[in-house]
């Protein structure tokens, strides 16, 4: 059986205010108030235990009975980096998406990060693909507009006071110091501030701004009908 069921109206959070959020590795969002909402690293902290377990699991004779007891206890450890990650993704974006109408962020490019070596692993742990998901479907539900700043948009090197964009940010400053108006915050809060200015400044409906967000998953289509965010599909298998 295939139900059709229309997803409840999303409220109305026009009144509500706009906030700004700063996507990473380092801390999983940062907040423009300057909230923090941490990185579980859930592979990194698993790691020498999913080692030994791939070990015990490698030694052992195919398909022996110690073979099965080892890929079993791989098995849940894995289930359990995978459940860690996403929960601290379901609460984080529970938390960012309360009280507020518009959130912005910036479009990252996971593919294209995934790519410098140097920092694959450390993203690929921080699942930042999975945690984007969760953000917009969330915020489709809740009646939020998601601002996606352009990707070369310099959320980091911009001045978030007096709008100064410098020529260079590392990774490694921290801290962002302007030298035009003197301005001082954390790295990451100044990219939040700015994301938020972003999403604040932006003029487009609410609708046009919802339909330029719809997640992946969520408007998908079905054979030549196209399924609308806001209503939900229920499946029900019978054996
Ligand atoms: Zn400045």
């Amino acid at each position: 059986m295939l139900f059709d069921v229309d997803a409840p109206e999303p409220p109305d959070t026009s009144a509500l205010p706009v906030a700004g959020c700063d996507v990473g590795i380092s801390a999983l969002a940062t907040m423009d108030d300057g909230t923090v909402y941490e990185n579980p690293r859930a592979l990194r902290t698993q790691e020498r235990k999913l080692k030994r377990l791939s070990q015990s699991l490698s030694r052992k004779q195919y398909r022996s009975g110690g073979w099965w007891k080892a890929k079993a206890l791989l098995a849940r450890l894995l289930m359990r980096i995978t459940n860690i990650r996403s929960d601290a993704h379901h609460q984080a974006t529970h938390r960012i998406l309360q009280g507020i109408s518009a959130l912005g962020i910036e479009s990252l490019s996971v593919k294209g990060l995934m790519k410098n070596r140097k920092l694959s692993k450390a993203l690929a742990d921080a699942s930042l693909g999975g945690f984007l998901v969760k953000l917009k479907y969330k915020a489709v539900r809740r009646g939020i507009s998601i601002v996606e700043a352009d990707r070369f948009w310099p959320s980091t090197k911009r001045c978030s006071s007096c709008g100064y964009v410098k020529q260079k940010v590392s990774l490694s400053e921290r801290h962002y110091h302007c030298g035009v108006c003197g301005f001082e915050a954390d790295r990451d809060v100044n990219a939040a501030i700015n994301l938020k200015q972003v999403a604040s400044s932006t003029d487009e409906t609410r609708n046009a701004v919802g339909a330029s967000v719809t997640p992946t998953g969520v408007g998908w289509t079905r054979g030549r009908r196209k399924i609308k965010p806001n209503q939900a599909l229920i499946h029900f298998a019978t054996a």
